[in-house]
């Protein structure tokens, strides 16, 4: 069972609680993988290092992206334990780029930053100025949102536009965020934002609504 534990592309949607834990326990007993892609929900950004950690649930393989590379080098990692990843002898499976040794440097750089818990602290902490600052914005242009450490889906009401056509006033004014469908936006600010630019960017947010 292959599944994101946050739905990224889709708005950020997260499962309700115990849903994690009671895949964790149908796929155990049936006796299959529970594979968590972790490439937009893993590496801190929502608190815990891997966003399945909420439910204290280990799956059998998790996969890694994006925040791998540090914003510098494009990487990924398919992360299991060795009685899972042995079916695979060496030769078996191959590929040009992978494992390339800047990419492999940066992807280790990148866990060793995770070790000390500081960035996942971070994003716990701002993470409640976030999910304040959307609160307020709830009923002044904002429908709903949902949200779970530096991370945030939010439901603009329609008729103030698209969500592409809010990223893009956003971006006119200094802030990225990602569209997802309909009148959603995305925020999936860098870990190392400060207190400061995340207030910022939230009044930032409520000009563009206003
Ligand atoms: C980006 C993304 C992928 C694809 O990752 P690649 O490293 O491009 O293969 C897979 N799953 C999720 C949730 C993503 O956000």
């Amino acid at each position: 069972m292959l599944i994101e534990p946050i739905q990224g592309e889709a708005g950020v949607i997260i499962p309700d609680d115990g849903y994690l834990a009671g895949v964790r326990e149908l796929t155990r007993r049936k006796g299959c993988l529970f594979i968590a892609d972790e490439i937009q929900s893993g590496l801190g950004r929502t608190g815990d290092t891997l966003a399945v950690e909420h439910e204290s649930v280990v799956p059998d393989m998790v996969l890694l992206g994006k925040a791998l590379g540090g914003g510098i080098v494009p990487v990924s990692a398919v992360v299991a334990r060795r009685e899972v990843l042995a079916v695979l002898r060496p030769g078996e499976h191959g590929s040009t780029f992978g494992g390339n040794p800047l990419a492999a440097a940066v992807g280790t750089a990148v866990v060793e930053l995770l070790e000390t818990g500081e960035f996942q602290q971070r994003a716990a902490e701002l993470g409640a100025t976030l999910r304040d600052g959307l609160t307020e914005l709830v009923g002044k242009g904002v429908v709903g949102f949902r949200s779970r450490g530096l991370w945030a889906g939010v439901d603009i009401d329609p008729a103030l536009g698209t969500g592409r056509e809010v990223s893009e006033r956003l971006m006119r004014e200094g802030v990225l965020v990602k569209d997802t469908h309909g009148s959603t936006i995305r925020l999936a600010p860098p870990l190392t934002i400060t207190g400061e630019e995340l207030v910022g960017a939230l009044a930032t947010l409520e000009r563009v609504l206003g």
